[in-house]
């Protein structure tokens, strides 16, 4: 991968360039943020751009034999780490060597890192991976090893906090005192589980959420998707790449939020008791969880369509769906009901987590709204 491919992160990226351009990357580099946030990409671009022979504008040239080896996953100095369970046998006789199939196709399939669909490719629901003592004797195996075809060996290290303790204390003589051919980039979801010993020997870097129109930018190229409705599942998200795609995968559950609170306000509108009724049951034979995410869901369109009657587009996320029920709809929610709808949606849902009766909630919620909607 090279840095151009990498979503955000620009000025990481130009720290990370700058220390293997003065040869001064550190022996233990931490990757580390929030989950969702891309992280594992950056982190084999820099691998592949400290042994790219023919650096361009900056990055890795894409083309040379050296990077054509880290596209394809079989750089023989570089090598990967990560957590799997013990699906192969027990934990004392498997290593990262027998998962290679499964981290080839994770990291060829996800260009962002997700955790479940790791889980689902290691098919053992009820384990938790770790990294485990054999594991990190296999790292230490590899990285005793001279390098071969660089002037570096690199080991990325994904989920360091996944090691168990032994482990871990097995690698840090190697992580404080490593062969001058040794590079470690450590990458984390959750730098506050890593050990302390191991912590401290790392030189960190915290990678940021990229912005709303990146994400959007990233699943309009992934998923072919229209450029606004893009950006309409991008804005929940909030820089959480994992969660943006969770969001198009479950498409149709949006779809069915639209037509439901399309619905809800057009009732309330007509203040039509009998069929408000009816909405409160349909929509209370939800999972509980579900009636929550509607919910949200309702209290971010009530919020955008405020937003929609100043007429300035960049402030909205509206797939072009909800904006053509907005052109008509919008005007209803003004200043004088927006804060006591928005209030009333939460209320309705804080109730439900509660486990207050769903049926009851629902429609008390749809007569207070009535009365809100014609302010
Ligand atoms: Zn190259």
């Amino acid at each position: 991968m090279k840095f151009s491919e990498v979503l955000g992160n620009e000025q990481a990226i130009v720290q990370i360039r700058r220390l293997i351009d003065a040869d001064r990357l550190p022996h233990a580099l931490l990757l580390h943020g929030e989950p969702g946030v891309p992280k594992l990409g950056l982190a084999m671009a820099a691998a592949q751009y400290l042994h790219c022979k023919n650096h361009v504008d900056g990055d890795s040239c894409g083309v040379c034999p050296m990077c054509r080896q880290h596209q394809s996953f079989n750089q023989v100095d570089t090598h990967f780490s990560f957590p799997f369970t013990n699906s192969k046998g027990d934990s004392s006789s498997c290593d990262a060597n027998d998962f290679m199939d499964e981290w080839r196709e994770f990291v060829t399939k996800y260009p962002v890192e997700d955790y479940q669909a790791w889980l689902g490719l290691l098919k053992n629901d009820n384990a938790q991976p770790q990294i485990f003592v054999r594991e990190a004797e296999n790292i230490i195996r590899k990285m005793t090893l001279s390098a071969y075809t660089a002037k570096y060996k690199v080991l990325i290290l994904w989920l360091p906090e996944k090691l168990k303790e032994e482990a871990a204390n097995k690698l840090l003589k190697l992580i404080e005192e490593p062969y001058d051919d040794c590079k470690f980039i450590l990458v984390s979801d959750n730098e506050k589980g890593i050990l302390g010993t191991i912590l401290s020997r790392c030189q960190r870097i915290e990678l940021r959420k990229p912005s709303t129109p990146l994400v959007a930018q990233y699943l309009v190229d992934r998923y072919g998707m229209d450029q606004q409705d893009a950006l309409a599942l991008a804005a929940p998200a909030d820089g959480n790449v994992i969660m943006a795609e969770r969001m198009v995968q479950t498409g149709s559950e949006f779809h069915e939020f639209r037509e439901r609170f399309i619905e809800l306000m057009r009732l309330s509108y007509q203040h039509d008791l009998a069929k408000l009724k009816a909405w409160s049951e349909a929509v209370a034979d939800m999972k509980r969880e579900k009636e929550r995410r509607f919910l949200d869901y309702a209290v971010r369109q009530v919020r955008e369509n405020f937003i929609y009657n100043l007429h300035n587009p960049v402030l909205n996320y509206l797939t072009r769906e909800e904006e053509a029920f907005s052109t008509r709809f919008s005007p209803f929610i003004n200043e004088r009901n927006v804060e006591g709808i928005v209030a009333e949606l939460q209320r309705a849902s804080a109730d439900i987590a509660g486990n207050a009766n769903g049926k009851l909630v629902l429609f008390d919620l749809t007569i207070r709204l009535s009365i809100l909607i014609r302010k």
